[in-house]
Parts: C-alpha cells; sequence; structure tokens
C-alpha cells in the first residue's frame, strides 16, 4: 500500500491503484481509500468468510462454536466477582464445561446439566450466573419463576422465559440457543401440598410440568414479544436442548426436610460419629435430590437439574470482602464515582466494618451494603461535582449519623 501523508487525502485506491476518475466511486479515509469495485469484493469475501466462521461475534456475544474455558480457568474468573461459595463455583465450572463441551463437539451421549443453587436470598445465586454468562459471552436472561403459571391461567407462560432470551439476543435464534436462563426462586413452585392434584394447583405443579418440557430440550414455539400467546402473534421455534438453565431458590425451611433425613440415616445406620460431623448450622451444604422431593418439586425437575450444589450464608468476613475484594466492589465503584470528580475517597477498615454491621444487624445482607453505603455517602455523592475539595474521609461518626437517620426511615417504613 503505498504511503501517503496524513494531510493529503489519497486519491488513488489502496488496492487496485486506479485513480478516482477511472472508477465509479472512491471512498476515501484520513490515509487510504477504496473503490466502490475493491469495496464491493471486501464485502463479499467477508460475508462469506463470516457465515463459515465458527467464532462470529453478533450484538457482541458468540455465535456459533465458543472457546471452551477448562474448569479452573471459569472458577478463576468467578473468584474475581464471587467471595466464596467454593462448592457452588467448583460444581458451575464443570457443569459449565461439560455443557459447552457438549455443544462443541455436538456429542449427544453426554446429557445436558442443567444447575440448581440452594442457598439463602442474596448469597450470590444470581451474581453466579450473570458472571458465568459474561464471561461465555453468550445471550442471559433472569426470569423470575414466580410470575409463571401454566397456559391459560392469568400470568405468563412458561415459554416467555426464552422471549427474555431471544430478545438478549437480539432475536438471532441460533446465539440464543446457545445462551444461559437463570430461573430465580424455583422453590416457589414446589406442590404446596404433598398429596397431588387433590385440586389443581395453578402455580405449583402445573408450571412445573410445563417447565419440564422446556429444561429437557424441545423445540418451543415462542411469543417474539412475550406475554400470552396470541392466535395472530408469530411464534418462533426455539430448540432448547442446548440452553443451559440454571435454576435458583432459597427453599427456606428446607433444612427440617435435610435434618429429618438425616436423622433417619444416623439413626438407620447407627453411627453416632456421623452424627458429631454434622455442620448443624448450615445444614444446606448437605442438601440432596430427596429433600428437593419432600419439598415439593416432582421428581421429573429434579431429574431435569441433575447438577445440585449450594450457597452458604454470608458470615461477617465474607460481607467485608463482598465490600472490597470483588472486581466491581462497592468500595472500588465509590471510589472511581468519587475520582470522576476529582476527590479521593478513603473509607477507614472502623467504617467498612461498621457498614457490615449495620447489614448484619438489620439483616439486609449483601444487597444491604450498597443501601447503607448509598445512605452514607448520598450527601457527599450530591456536593462532589460542585466541591473545591480533593481529598473525602468517611469517619466512623459521620457514617453512624447518616445511618441513624437512615434506620429512622425504615422504622417508618416498616411501622407502615
Ligand atoms: P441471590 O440471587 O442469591 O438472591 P444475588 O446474586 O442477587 O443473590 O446477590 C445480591 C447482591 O449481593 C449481588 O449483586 C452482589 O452485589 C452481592 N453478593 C451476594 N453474594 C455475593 C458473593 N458471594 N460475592 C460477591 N457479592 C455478592
Amino acid at each position: 500500500m503505498a504511503k501517503k501523508s496524513s494531510t493529503k487525502e489519497p486519491d488513488h485506491c489502496c488496492f487496485c491503484g486506479r485513480s478516482a476518475d477511472e472508477v465509479e466511486l472512491m471512498i476515501a479515509g484520513d490515509n487510504a481509500a477504496i473503490c466502490s469495485d475493491c469495496a464491493r469484493i471486501a464485502y463479499e469475501s467477508a460475508k462469506e468468510a463470516l457465515s463459515s466462521d465458527d467464532n462470529i461475534k453478533t450484538n457482541g456475544k458468540i455465535k456459533g462454536k465458543s472457546k471452551l474455558f477448562k474448569p479452573a480457568e471459569i472458577k478463576a474468573f468467578l473468584d474475581e466477582y464471587v467471595i466464596g461459595q467454593e462448592d457452588a463455583k467448583r460444581f458451575l465450572s464443570v457443569a459449565v464445561y461439560n455443557h459447552y463441551k457438549r455443544i462443541n463437539l455436538k456429542d449427544d451421549l453426554v446429557e445436558k446439566s442443567n444447575i440448581l443453587l440452594v442457598g439463602p436470598t442474596g448469597t450470590g445465586k444470581t451474581l453466579l450466573a450473570r458472571t458465568i454468562a459474561r464471561m461465555l459471552n453468550v445471550p442471559f436472561a433472569i426470569v423470575d419463576a414466580t410470575v409463571l403459571t401454566e397456559a391459560g391461567y392469568v400470568g405468563e407462560d412458561v415459554e416467555s422465559i426464552l422471549t427474555r432470551l431471544l430478545q438478549d439476543a437480539d432475536y438471532n435464534v441460533e446465539m440464543a440457543e446457545k445462551g444461559i436462563v437463570f430461573i430465580d426462586e424455583i422453590d416457589k413452585i414446589a406442590r404446596k401440598s404433598d398429596n397431588p392434584s387433590i385440586t389443581r394447583d395453578v402455580s405449583g405443579e402445573g408450571v412445573q410440568q410445563a417447565l419440564l418440557k422446556i429444561l429437557e430440550g424441545s423445540i418451543v414455539n415462542v411469543p417474539p414479544q412475550g406475554g400470552r400467546k396470541h392466535p395472530e402473534q408469530k411464534m418462533i421455534a426455539v430448540n432448547t436442548e442446548n440452553i443451559l438453565f440454571i435454576c435458583g431458590g432459597a427453599f427456606e425451611g428446607i433444612e427440617r426436610n435435610i435434618a429429618q433425613r438425616l436423622n433417619t440415616q444416623v439413626i438407620g445406620f447407627g453411627a453416632r460419629e456421623k452424627h458429631e460431623s454434622i455442620d448443624t448450622d448450615n445444614l444446606i451444604q448437605y442438601i440432596a435430590p430427596q429433600d428437593l422431593r419432600s419439598y415439593g418439586l416432582i421428581p421429573e425437575i429434579i431429574g431435569r437439574l441433575p447438577v445440585l450444589t449450594h450457597l452458604d450464608p454470608l458470615d461477617r468476613p465474607t460481607l467485608l470482602a463482598i465490600l472490597t475484594r470483588p472486581k466491581n466492589a462497592l468500595v472500588k465503584q465509590y471510589k472511581e464515582i468519587f475520582s470522576l470528580d476529582g476527590i479521593e475517597l478513603s473509607i477507614p477498615d472502623e467504617v467498612l466494618e461498621y457498614i457490615v454491621d449495620t447489614a448484619i444487624e438489620y439483616k439486609l445482607g449483601a444487597r444491604g451494603l450498597r443501601t447503607i453505603c448509598e445512605a452514607i455517602m448520598m450527601d457527599d455523592m450530591f456536593d462532589a461535582p460542585t466541591s473545591s475539595e480533593k481529598t473525602l474521609v468517611i469517619t466512623l461518626e459521620k457514617a453512624k449519623q447518616k445511618v441513624a437517620r437512615f434506620a429512622g426511615k425504615m422504622m417508618g417504613a416498616g411501622s407502615q
């Protein structure tokens, strides 16, 4: 390619060398030009190459064959964003690796490994699923199982789960078919009674049955705009065989089912030592498929969620780490916000500990950390753009003052 000075617009096509008066149209940039003939050839070649390339990005998401990350790589990525939850991270890493290996190798022998994450609310279930999707750069949708109902009832049809995924894939069906769906609050569609179908259980067993079809891999007709199916709405057929479903639920009270099972087992085996080694403070770690069944999930659903793992409750050191350690930790975010206004923010350790203690005291969990930080720094954020200060130190006294005001509001709200 002939070198041109950046001040002079090139007057020859950099590809075929013809001048502007020899071609139909010359498209010139700062340092290069291309004639319409060469542009046409380039376009055709690119189109052909792109249609055969397995690693094309569409809408920023990977279409076709995606890079196969090894479990250790997936876990390392999760570690950057999610604190603790070692078991869940390991299970998830292996399941995701197997899932995409199966897709890439088109190996039908390996069954799909949908995942069920059981753990208290606010412990990182959604965060794990979201982080995995971000790493893999695949379409991702979060849906709440509580809004789903059996077809024909008020609420959303189960197929609408896939509408969200299609929307995230910009209606590229091929891409959506390799995406990840996070179904939150799956525990809320557990059968309410142990006796199946005495009366119709609109939000329970019926929805589980409907969900089954989607989880196990089938061609589903999806309403592109979501909501209820209208006869006049043109459906999009989506094959769910390669969609990875990650379900999450708190399964409140399931500890009772676990304890009961463990107790029976212990008595059955007569093994005292076994009983002693059980950590009764965190029974969720012993969760097994039987417990889900006694909680009200139908066996077919449990079978379609073969990877079962748990999340631990967040203790004080974990909450403290969540404030500061993840790549996008709250403290890092606030520092960034203030630095954009030319202010260096400093939050002493005693204040960080105070924030964590407040979250624990008000039972706000990890979600509450942000609320508390906002309450403490709201006025400073308001003033920052017009302030002449170059540093801002959040003192314990100030933090307490702001939290007292915030707590006052919370009490007010609670008593309404
Ligand atoms: P869940 O889905 O279990 O109810 P989320 O994943 O939505 O909880 O967590 C809520 C928020 O709390 C997240 O956005 C994140 O900021 C924070 N969080 C919760 N658990 C963790 C964790 N283990 N590591 C880092 N952040 C966490």
